[in-house]
């Protein structure tokens, strides 16, 4: 595919960060959509910008304010703890963000002439967020092409990985301590190791840990 262009939806976080590398690999050319929303931390759009100049990318930011009208959650209002009741989704869930995201994506990546798409979306060891799952992307991949005539591929290298072999996979691409260093997922916008408080930074700090400790015994 290194003929081909490919748009990287980038949030500056630990995943799109690593699909972002695995695009730079992948394809001839790679454009970087980020999405404001009004985040509780304007830094996690510095950050992204930041890491899209470090690394020769173009970067377009797409306001997405609507999303926070329609949509009041815990990323975007400082007033709404983050928290996860058993059973239910957590109050981090934003109800069609996905959705929307990767739909702007592909009408920005069809007027720059990309047919890839690609998306860290999970749906291994996060929280049940129903447009992460694969069946979403499959699906909307079909609705996309048809509601565009246009041959879109929505690629999620990370859809089947854990935590820890998304680290692994940073490091097969030669990211890992750039990721680890430049990246936040932090809820509370601590770039690197984060606060270490969140469930953004524990769900990280976990994966971290295992993938160093498989790490450190595959050499012995
Ligand atoms: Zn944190």
């Amino acid at each position: 595919m290194k003929q081909e262009k490919a748009v990287v939806v980038f949030s500056g976080g630990q995943d799109s960060t690593t699909c972002l590398f695995w695009a730079l690999k992948t394809f001839g050319e790679v454009e970087v959509v980020t999405f404001d929303y009004q985040q509780r931390h304007k830094l996690e759009i510095e950050c992204a910008r930041q890491i899209a100049t470090e690394l020769g990318v173009k970067q377009t930011v797409l306001d997405m304010s609507l999303l926070n009208q329609l949509a009041p959650n815990a990323l975007t209002r400082n007033e709404i703890a983050i928290e996860q009741q058993a059973g239910e989704l957590p109050s981090t869930f934003v109800d069609g963000r996905n959705l929307l995201f990767l739909s702007f994506a592909a009408i920005y990546a069809k007027q720059s002439g990309a047919r890839h798409l690609i998306t860290g979306v999970c749906e291994t060891d996060f929280s049940g967020y129903p447009d992460c799952r694969d069946a979403f992307v499959k699906s909307l991949q079909v609705t996309l092409n048809l509601a565009m005539d246009y041959p879109f591929v929505i690629h999620t290298p990370l859809m089947w990985l854990d935590k820890a072999e998304t680290w692994k996979m940073a490091d097969d691409l030669g990211a890992f301590d750039y990721i680890r260093e430049k990246t936040l997922t932090c809820y509370n916008g601590i770039i690197g190791d984060g606060c270490g408080e969140c469930p953004a930074c524990k769900l990280r700090a976990a994966g971290l840990q295992t993938y160093l400790r498989e790490r450190q015994e595959a050499m012995g």
